[in-house]
């Protein structure tokens, strides 16, 4: 993990909340080499879930707001903890928390910075978005609606368009019970075969 990474700054009464319902997640990004060769990429675990009243949820897409595929898939005991792995040259992370009706959210870009021989790379990372207080009802959510964000002098704070997407699958993350899924990460398309 980064010191400089930005996060999503939730109270710590609510953490321990998290931690007693046992919603885990990992929102940070790490620069991984890959033997063969010898590249640097950055690797990223979806991860989170939800009780009734309460979760948290990251999703890490493209820097152009659209889904990636999955390394792997990681089946655990446990629910709302780690989902799947991916790694890509760049990242965008989608991070929320819920408590109730009221929605954090916090839109980041994941980039390596300079690479120096033989030295692992730091992650640089930037805030894109970030939606403070957000409100959705339930029933908007069934709708497939994203939480709505205000400016402190109460003017509409629009998601960006590209991004409307991601925001509405990490939604849907934040409000999972008990989630075994990976609502934003999809399975890497089959190689087109040459026979057909
Ligand atoms: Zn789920």
């Amino acid at each position: 993990m980064n010191a400089r990474t930005p996060r999503l700054v939730l109270p710590k009464p609510f953490l321990r909340r998290l931690e007693g319902a046992g919603i885990y997640c990992q929102t940070w990004a790490t620069a991984e080499r890959q033997a063969r060769t010898g590249r640097w990429v950055l690797r990223a675990v979806e991860s989170g879930g939800a009780s009734k009243d309460i979760g948290r949820y990251i999703g890490f897409f493209a820097m152009s707001g659209d889904r990636l595929p999955w390394l792997q898939r990681l089946d655990r005991i446990t629910a709302s903890g780690v989902h799947a792995v991916t790694v890509a040259d760049e990242l965008l992370s989608v991070e929320m928390a819920r408590c109730d009706q009221t929605y954090q959210l916090l839109i980041a870009a994941h980039r390596l910075g300079p690479i120096q021989e033989m030295k692992r790379p730091p992650v640089l990372s930037t805030v894109v978005y970030r939606g403070v207080d957000g409100q959705l009802s339930p029933e908007l959510r069934q709708q497939g609606l994203t939480p709505e964000f205000f400016s402190r002098s109460g003017e509409v704070r629009p998601i960006p368009e590209r991004y409307v997407d991601a925001v509405r699958l990490v939604t849907t993350g934040v409000t999972c019970i008990n989630c075994r899924h990976t609502h934003a990460l999809v399975e890497r398309p089959a190689p087109i075969s040459a026979a057909s």
